[in-house]
């Protein structure tokens, strides 16, 4: 059966990490450990073996020494999960980690659909702090209100789909924030993505990128919606596009809530 209904049971993982052999998928924040939530670095801590895209393992390995440290490059996802159901078979507690948050273009969705194949393994899901809040916070407080969050990559969705929702959000005047706004196959993407908005939104609406959030080299810039179709962006960048009311306040990109303010 693909879909039951459940009933509404309590999930037993309340009070903290188990002792049990399982998969836990840990989404790491943005980079650095201060961004790591509590439960996560516990999470790491109750593991034998961390497993991960390198890039992601480099940036926690420092802080869990003793841990063995698996990797597998970019596009081998499943290979990766595979290789966290055959650690746990093993009788080894696995963490398999992902940046941001683990079900945020991350691995937990992955892990569920190839559990179907290693029945009996408990897996239990650590969310961290996604992208669009770690850079939010970096470049202002441009989500704010109602946001949608779009990836621009193509990979696994087609082109005319994700143009689709592009058009959609902005029609609804919600502020955007896009991941994968570029790659070497894909550089022309981000401006398709704006000139998409702009057919229904200013060219003056503001915008901003944010760069390496949370790792060395983080940096951010304001701009218009105008100058971001021209702006080159690469994979570690997180793009923000306000809606209708954003604002530059000392600097930083700011959606209103609404708040009316006395004078
Ligand atoms: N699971 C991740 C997203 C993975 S998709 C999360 O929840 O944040 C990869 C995209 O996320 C990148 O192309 C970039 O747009 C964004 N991203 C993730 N980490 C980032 C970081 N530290 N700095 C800037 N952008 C980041």
């Amino acid at each position: 059966i693909d879909c039951i209904v459940g009933d509404c049971l309590p999930t037993k993982r309340y009070g903290g990490i188990q002792s049990v052999k399982k998969i836990y998928v840990v989404g790491i924040g943005p980079g650095e450990y201060e961004q790591m939530t509590i439960r996560a670095v516990k999470a790491l801590e109750s593991c034998d073996v961390i497993i991960g895209y390198t890039v992601y393992v480099d940036l926690v390995r420092e802080h869990f020494a003793g841990k063995e440290m698996l990797t597998t490059p970019m596009r081998q996802e499943e290979k990766r999960c595979r290789m966290a159901f055959d650690e746990v078979m093993k009788g080894r507690n696995t963490a398999m980690i992902c940046s941001g948050d683990a079900g945020v273009y991350g691995m937990s969705g992955l892990i569920y659909e190839i559990s179907r194949d290693y029945p009996g393994i408990e897996i239990e899901i650590v969310s961290g702090v996604t992208a669009a809040l770690s850079g939010g916070a970096v470049i202002g407080a441009p989500p704010m209100h109602d946001f949608a969050v779009i990836s621009l990559s193509d990979l696994m969705t087609p082109w005319t789909l994700i143009e689709k929702r592009l058009a959609a959000a902005e029609s609804a005047d919600m502020a955007i924030c896009l991941y994968n706004p570029s790659s070497k196959k894909r550089r022309d993407y981000l401006n398709k993505a704006c000139r998409i908005v702009m057919q229904s939104a200013s060219p003056e609406t503001v915008c901003g990128i944010v760069k390496q959030i949370g790792r060395e080299g983080e940096s951010c810039q304001v701009m218009t919606l105008q100058k971001l179709s021209n702006y080159e962006a690469d994979m570690f960048t997180t793009v923000f596009i306000g809606n209708s009311t954003t604002k530059v306040i000392n600097g930083k990109m700011v959606t209103p809530r609404g708040y009316k303010l006395s004078e």
